[in-house]
């Protein structure tokens, strides 16, 4: 039997979104194609930006949530970009041309109130039943972790950050 799951990659530690990007590849390399959504934009040039680059074949990567959100000048347009990024994750959702939808980051979508939580959640328990849906972030709420098959919490025991190692090329970035 094949059963779509939903997963959620959250703590604090260091490892969710190459997580989620790791099963992108994983999927890419068996011929099964992926929607990769970024939720909040960071300020690097990503290296996965260009590596997904090719394999476009396979993956369908968007960046078009808010930028970070103590940056921001202006919070209503941020939250009008998270809404449109999460009109597509319905719309890529829905298409059943996926095999694994990633929503990256979107944990800060219904933790800062740019969606309603409850309409999400109800949209995620009625997708497509052989969909994979992989969800990061950090404080996942507590009604998302009970309605996900995988939780995976990452644990920080030690990051280079502290030891004042800067973010690096192709480790961050
Ligand atoms: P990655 O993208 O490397 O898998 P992540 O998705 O788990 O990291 P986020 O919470 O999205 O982590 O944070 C994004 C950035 O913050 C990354 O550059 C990451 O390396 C860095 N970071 C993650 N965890 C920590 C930490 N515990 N201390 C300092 N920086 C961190
Ligand atoms: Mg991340």
């Amino acid at each position: 039997m094949q059963k779509g799951l939903l997963m959620v990659f959250t703590g604090n530690g260091k490892g969710k979104t190459t997580s989620a990007l790791g099963l992108a590849m994983r999927s890419a390399g068996h011929g099964l194609k992926v929607c990769f959504i970024q939720f909040i934009k960071g300020g690097w040039r990503y290296g996965e930006l260009d590596a997904v680059e090719r394999f476009k074949d396979m993956i369908d990567f968007h960046v078009m949530g808010r930028g970070f959100t103590w940056k921001s000048d202006n919070l209503e347009k941020d939250r009008t970009m998270g809404r449109d990024a999460w009109e597509l994750a319905k719309t890529a959702m829905a298409s059943g041309e996926y095999h694994l939808v990633v929503l990256d980051e979107f944990t800060y979508m219904l933790n800062y109130g740019d969606l309603d939580k409850q309409a999400v959640l109800d949209t995620l328990a009625k997708k497509q039943s052989d969909l994979n849906v992989a969800i990061t972030g950090r404080d996942a709420p507590v009604e998302l972790i009970a309605a996900a098959d995988l939780v995976t919490d990452m644990t920080e025991t030690r990051h280079p950050y502290r030891a004042g190692i800067k973010a690096q090329k192709g480790i961050e970035f």
